[in-house]
């Protein structure tokens, strides 16, 4: 237990910076360098990563900013700095003691834990008591929790917010769900044009939003109780309902290969809308074949010089229209038969060691940056053994979205189904919705 000496220690020490700061590359110096203990986020516009760290990195200045320096500096516009620092997508989080770099470099969805696990170096036993014992546990109820907000999750909570049920919408990251982060969607019904997706994205949750859902968004959903029906957010806030939709979605796969871990954030990406614009003028390679591969290649290509597409069949499993369209592109070539097998880092460059698949040869592949979109896994970590799962461990339901469980539903890419769309995630939160409000009202 932190004493009272402690306490007025930290009281007392760093008085100079209660809040964050926004500072640019020539600032660095003297803020960062010489500025004792820092946290640095390097953080874009038009990233959804970014947004949802946002709220994170403000309530923890809240808490830490008398010990430690919370810093901003707006990535794009400091790129050389960036560069210098090797932070290649946004959010990058970077922590420095007395001018030396420190800790883990967080980035992409970065988590509230992670964030304190690197603060929390930085400072005494004492002022980490003083700190977690600001940190107080609280409850609160609803009628139906709905975990993802995505089309799936989004569109469920629009329903019950309409049917007068009182409903708590929780996110791990911004609401949007991939849909957020897909450059152009041309297949939503009821716009002639195609439309960006963070907008469609952003105008779903707007819906929700002003109907009256409540939103947890950009929060660590710490432990799951389908029993209980309560989940621990931020480790501290326990939210508890009557029924429980999961609309989770799904993630990209991982490769798997020597350094793709090492490299994820620092010129490995995953979301070709958060990354592709820092690739101006510049070559990049793409691994995969499907849609999603094909279709960000394009978007790629408005700013990058060459792409070089990898892919591990002799055709693309994209469909016909996105294939004509990337064969029409000058700036995309195609490596057919070829998988990757170990990513490293050279100077600004990355290699990337290709395999041909028919010949067994080894081949090298030098880019400014790779992109992965190697298809999907449910989310379902959280909810292991409790629920039924077809063999590629999606969430099996019935016509109404139930679950093998009471009072728990699925809907979305997450659960067993043919066909994962936009369209179809919309309809299974349409069809949740209306079976829980009948059941509640
Ligand atoms: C690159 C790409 C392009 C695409 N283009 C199209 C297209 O043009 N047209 C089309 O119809 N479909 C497209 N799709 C498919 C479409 O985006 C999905 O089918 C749709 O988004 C599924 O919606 P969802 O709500 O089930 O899940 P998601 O959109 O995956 O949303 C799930 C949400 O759950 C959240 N979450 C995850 N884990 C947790 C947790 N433990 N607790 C709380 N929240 C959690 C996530 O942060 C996310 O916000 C595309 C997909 C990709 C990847």
């Amino acid at each position: 237990m932190p004493t009272a000496q402690t306490r007025k220690s930290a009281i007392t020490f760093f008085k100079n910076y209660t809040d964050m700061k926004e500072i640019v590359s020539s600032e660095f110096e003297q803020e960062v360098l010489k500025g004792g203990k820092v946290v640095l986020d390097f953080y874009s516009s038009e990233c959804p990563p970014c947004e949802a760290l946002a709220p994170k990195f403000e309530s923890l200045a809240k808490l830490y900013g008398n010990d430690i320096k919370f810093l901003k500096i707006f990535r794009q516009q400091n790129r050389e700095l960036a560069d210098q620092l090797g932070v290649k997508s946004s959010p990058t989080l970077l922590f420095f003691d007395d001018g030396k770099e420190v800790g883990q470099v967080l980035t992409g969805g970065v988590k509230r834990k992670d964030i304190i696990a690197n603060l929390d170096q930085l400072i005494s036993e004492e002022e980490i008591a003083i700190i977690h014992d600001k940190i107080k546990p609280s409850v609160s109820e609803y009628d139906v929790m709905i975990l993802g907000a995505g089309p799936g999750g989004l569109t469920a909570g629009l329903y019950l917010c309409q049917a007068k049920i009182n409903t708590v919408l929780i996110d791990i990251a911004l609401p949007g769900g991939h849909v957020a982060t897909t450059h152009e969607v041309s297949n939503y019904p009821g716009f002639i044009e195609p439309q960006a997706g963070y907008m469609l994205s952003h105008n779903m949750s707007e819906q929700t939003k002003l109907c009256g859902t409540a939103y947890k968004v950009a929060v660590d959903v710490s432990k799951v109780d389908l029993d209980k029906r309560e989940v621990i957010l931020d480790e501290y806030e326990t939210v508890k309902a009557k029924k429980i939709i999961i609309a989770t979605g799904t993630s990209p796969n991982l490769m798997g290969i020597p350094g793709e871990r090492e490299l994820k954030g620092k010129g490995i990406s995953y979301c070709a809308t958060c990354d592709a614009k820092y690739y101006g003028d510049k070559e990049v390679v793409v691994i995969g074949g499907g849609n999603s591969a094909v279709e960000e290649s394009d978007f790629i290509s408005k700013f990058a010089s060459k792409i070089t597409l990898v892919h591990q069949f002799d055709t693309l499993t994209a469909n016909k229209t996105a294939q004509e369209k990337l064969l029409a592109n000058p700036k995309i070539t195609t490596m057919l038969e070829h998988e990757p097998r170990s990513f490293k880092r050279d100077g600004d460059k990355i290699i990337t060691e290709v395999e041909d698949l028919k010949t067994k040869e080894i081949k090298t592949l030098v880019s400014d940056g790779v992109f992965i979109f190697i298809g999907m896994k449910p989310n379902v970590q959280l909810f292991k053994d409790k629920l039924t799962f077809d063999q590629w461990g999606y969430i099996k339901t019935d016509e109404d979205m139930r679950t093998s469980m009471p009072d728990i539903f699925a809907v979305g890419d997450v659960i067993s189904k043919k066909y994962r769309q936009i369209t179809t995630a919309v309809s299974d939160g349409t069809i949740a919705a209306i079976a829980i409000a009948k059941e509640l009202n």
